[in-house]
């Protein structure tokens, strides 16, 4: 069977990244650990799909997708400035080495939404975080192959997602 629309793909591959010329590995996925995803339900990148339609099991893949092709570009406007009271609890003391540059924490808005957000300098009175992607501007490197295909269940395709191994359980 290949991949296609309305088939469910179970994929082994590493994800490496270009950080100043040597190879940085983001994820990996393996026999034991694989990537199980419903095909042509949005669930993954458009262009990562489009790099693997009709491929059959057993074969294997190794592709790039551009910065575009995957997280986008960082925006100069997701770097703020967070007052430093956010990060203090009730007696107002910071917990002990939260605020570390280059830590990425997890922070929710006024709607509740959350958002990872990476330190990039802690002052008096704020601390400047980094709200982009943070695969943003990054060309990202997928090799791998591919373990499994098969063809989705009617409930799996009007949920949108995959049941069973390595998918929802309800
Ligand atoms: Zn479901």
């Amino acid at each position: 069977m290949i991949i296609e629309n309305g088939t469910v793909v179970t994929l082994s591959y590493r994800l490496t990244i270009d950080e100043k010329g040597s190879q940085v590995q983001v994820e990996q996925t393996d026999a034991q650990h694989p990537f199980v995803f419903l095909f042509g339900a949005r669930n993954v990148l458009p262009a990562f799909e489009q790099n693997l339609s009709g491929k059959n099991a057993g074969d294997a893949f190794d592709f790039f997708l551009s910065p575009e092709e995957g997280y986008g570009k960082s925006d100069p406007q997701n770097v703020t400035e967070v007052p430093i009271d956010v990060f203090h609890d009730k007696e107002g003391k910071t917990e002990e080495n939260l605020l570390v540059i280059g830590r990425v924490l997890a922070m929710k808005d006024q709607d509740g939404r959350t958002f990872q957000g990476t330190i990039k300098d802690v002052r008096p009175e704020n601390v400047l975080m980094d709200f982009n992607h943070p695969l943003a501007d990054k060309r990202l490197h997928f090799i791998g192959e591919v373990v499994d295909v098969r063809s989705a269940t009617p409930e799996e395709l009007q949920h949108g997602h995959v049941h069973g191994a390595g998918g929802h359980h309800h």
